[in-house]
């Protein structure tokens, strides 16, 4: 270990620009075993390892960086699988820069350990080698216990739910397994067989599965309720965030959900409405995405893949000042897509009065003003600034609210916060339902991957404790 000191950090190869350009495949080489362990080696070990105080899983990073320095990797799997139910997904989408990497104290002078690349080699090779295996629970419980939403905060919580001997029912609107991980994450960052292993994983787990059944419309949650010993609503945040201004109606301005799971359905072999009509296709158009966050470069760089003839993405801010990941970003500007810093849109161009067609985007220069209550700086228009970008195809990339959660589920007693996500007790998981728990985005709201795997887990202790509690109660009286 220490070797720090003496080693470069390397990354596992990236593709270049050009060949990424031309398929979705995910951007970034296996590590090979001597590099994964020679980078591995390069942790101090610390004594307090910031690097798992910033990791949302408290993954024991440091024992398994050791263990894959010594060649012990069905050990490093062990531990890492301790505490991630998905470390090769983390491992790929996890914004390291800001969680465990982006505080390892060897990246002061020195570049840091490459965590997530390690973490994914491990589990990677762990499914490789057979390692990976379905869950035999020690003891079957009777008691079942329904989840809604195959994401993957629901999905972490049935795998933790099955391990201790529950019967499990995943319900889910969707036709596949995965929440965003499917249809919302590209395959440049995510390629989908890891995803779909996953799924077969957990139905060889005697996990069930009950796809395209929306709880709300086709079952209630009453239902579920009579049926199922205890309820985990992990159903995420999926109304767009809206943006206005004259000529916003005009056909060819699309959501961005809309725009990435045409992509990734088409890639996954359906047949996309959206794709066979152009409408939700890039090929041969100028495409503008509005928005600065980690949807947006998704689209940016997935419309580059598509054969768009120009990408721009237009944002508000700065490029200090933006949430998406910075690694992102880079990938994308070497991809080719052109930022316009500091520019917000106000109007959409239409082919004509009564338009049928946008044809551009009206955008106003911004500049930054004096930071707000929160510290953000604010943005005000330039005056006299306006310009025009020409555009065949309009991505609307601002971020996502939780739907009407009462209306949604059919349940117009369950408890919301002001932001409408569902209001849980903060230690115990659940609403002001009995017995029905939530978990994920649809509890903090647009959130990440690690911190839905994190909530899902802590979620199905608090079920496993409330079920036991209710079976004690009964037995007693
Ligand atoms: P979801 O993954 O949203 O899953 C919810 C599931 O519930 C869905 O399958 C949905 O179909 C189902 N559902 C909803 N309502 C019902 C109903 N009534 N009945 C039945 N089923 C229902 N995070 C990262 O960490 N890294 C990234 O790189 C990253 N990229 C992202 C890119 C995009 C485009 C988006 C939109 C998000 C990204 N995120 C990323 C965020 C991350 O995907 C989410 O935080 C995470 O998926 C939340 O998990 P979840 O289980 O709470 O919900
Ligand atoms: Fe880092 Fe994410 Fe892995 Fe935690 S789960 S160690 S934050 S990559
Ligand atoms: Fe190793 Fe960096 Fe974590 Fe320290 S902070 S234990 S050097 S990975």
């Amino acid at each position: 270990m220490l070797q720090f000191v003496r080693l470069e950090q390397q990354t596992p190869e990236k593709r270049d620009s050009a060949a990424r350009r031309s398929d979705f495949g995910e951007i970034y080489a296996d590590f090979q075993p001597p590099q994964a362990a020679a980078q591995a080696s390069r942790c101090s070990q610390c004594g307090v390892p910031f690097c798992q105080v910033h990791c949302p899983l408290s993954n024991n990073i440091p024992d398994w960086l050791k263990l894959t320095a010594e060649g012990r990797l069905e050990e490093a799997y062990e531990v890492s699988s301790a505490t991630n139910n998905f470390p090769e997904i983390c491992g790929r989408i996890c914004p390291q820069d800001r969680l465990c990497e982006g505080n390892c104290v060897i990246e002061k002078g020195f570049e840091s350990v490459t965590i997530g690349a390690v973490e994914r080699y491990i589990t990677d090779t762990a499914f490789e080698k057979g390692w990976v295996k379905p869950i035999h629970p020690v003891r079957e419980r009777a008691e079942s216990i329904s989840i809604i939403g195959a994401g993957p905060g629901g999905l972490a919580a049935a795998e933790e739910l099955r391990r201790r001997g529950y019967q499990v029912h995943v319900y889910d609107r969707h036709d596949r397994v995965g929440g965003l991980l499917i249809y919302g994450i590209p395959n440049f960052k995510l390629e989908k067989e890891i995803v779909l292993r996953r799924w077969r994983l957990m139905e060889e787990s005697g996990i069930v599965f009950h796809l395209s059944t929306e709880i709300g419309r086709d079952v209630s949650l009453e239902q579920l309720r009579a049926r199922h010993a205890a309820v985990l609503v992990a159903t995420g945040v999926y109304k767009p965030r809206e943006i206005g201004g004259p000529g916003i109606g005009l056909p060819g301005i699309v959501a961005a959900l809309d725009y990435l799971t045409a992509s990734n359905r088409a890639g996954l072999g359906d047949a996309v409405p959206g794709f066979a009509d152009g409408t939700l296709d890039a090929k041969g158009k100028n495409v503008v995405v509005i928005g600065g966050g980690d949807t947006a470069m998704d689209c940016v760089r997935t419309a580059v893949r598509q054969g768009a003839t120009s990408v721009k993405c237009l944002y508000r801010r700065d490029k200090a000042n933006m949430p998406g990941s910075m690694r992102e970003v880079k990938n994308a500007e070497e991809e080719g897509v052109e930022f316009v810093w500091l520019a917000a849109p106000e109007a959409f161009i239409g082919t004509a009065e009564g338009a049928d067609h946008v044809t551009g985007v009206r955008a106003v220069r911004m500049h930054l003003g004096l930071p707000d209550a929160s510290g953000r700086q604010s943005v005000e228009p330039i005056d006299g600034s306006h310009f025009t970008v020409p555009a065949d195809l309009v991505i609307k990339a601002l971020g996502f609210d939780p739907e009407d959660m009462p209306a949604a589920l059919a349940a117009p007693d369950v408890g919301v916060t002001r932001w409408g996500t569902l209001k849980v007790g903060q230690k115990t998981f659940m609403t002001n339902l009995p017995g029905v728990f939530a978990a994920g985005d649809i509890v903090r709201g647009a959130s990440l991957v690690v911190w839905a795997i994190r909530d899902g887990r802590d979620a199905a202790q608090q079920i496993h404790a409330y079920v036991q509690q209710a079976t004690a109660a009964v037995a007693a009286e």
